[in-house]
């Protein structure tokens, strides 16, 4: 057990988390994201307009069963008319006059909704036209913190990723893959830890004493309250 090396090799591991969250703090990230959110935005904007859209084409079409009814009343109204010879007769046509003047009311109404639509039309092709511009600039400033990220990760990690390359070289397969194992599970730095006076020093924990009974210089043992790699000197 190399606990010096593995100390090593976690450092530079360090070096290089810290690196990516560099990356992935940096302004050109920050402005990627906001861009992502308000393509996603101006794409559900679109997408309820649309549904607005659809919901007053069925309207359209009623609209036009109510214009075809009031033109058939009209002139069939207009035969009545024809045959009365007294007023009691013109009195049913009265009523028809009454209904008709409902269906304007209602045909009024629908003009309304279709102006409504154009209305939408209008802003849905609008919204559409933002969103596009939207996702272009997003593909702009993703490449552009694609390119940024590249640059990074080749001038400053993959020095880091060579010494550590070089260091795996004197570790053991298992002492690689155990350290790898706990990054995996405890995600937060450090993975490998001093075991000081009965404490874990990754968690800070009163550990059972069994554990320090176990270690040894050239033994660790994972912690069995946060899964850290422990290791006395
Ligand atoms: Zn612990």
């Amino acid at each position: 057990m190399n606990i010096e090396k593995l100390l090593e090799y976690q450092t530079e591991d360090q070096k290089i988390m810290s690196i990516e969250e560099e990356i992935r703090l940096s302004q050109l990230s920050k402005d990627v994201r906001k861009i992502y959110e308000m393509v996603n935005l101006l794409y559900e904007k679109g997408k309820e307009s649309e549904k607005k859209l659809n919901e007053i084409k069925g309207i359209d079409d009623s609209f036009k069963n109510v214009l075809l009814d009031l033109n058939e009343k009209i002139s069939f109204l207009r035969e009545e008319i024809g045959r009365c010879e007294t007023l009691d007769q013109l009195s049913p046509v009265e009523k028809e006059i009454n209904e008709i003047n409902q269906s304007t009311y209602k045909l009024e109404n629908k003009i309304k909704e279709i102006e409504m639509l154009e209305d939408i039309a209008r802003k849905h092709n609008a919204i559409i036209a933002k969103w596009k511009q939207a996702y272009v600039m997003f593909n702009q400033k993703k490449n552009e913190f694609d390119a940024y990220a590249t640059t990074m990760r080749d001038s400053r990690i993959a020095p880091i990723r060579k010494r550590m390359a070089e260091i795996e070289k004197e570790l053991s397969p298992a002492e690689l893959e155990n350290y790898k194992k706990t990054k995996t599970n405890v995600k937060n730095a450090p993975f490998i830890c001093e075991y000081v006076e009965g404490y874990c020093s990754g968690c800070h924990k009163d550990v059972e004493a069994e554990v320090g009974r176990k270690l040894r210089p050239d033994v660790t043992i994972n912690c069995p309250e946060c899964q850290r790699i422990l290791y006395v000197r």
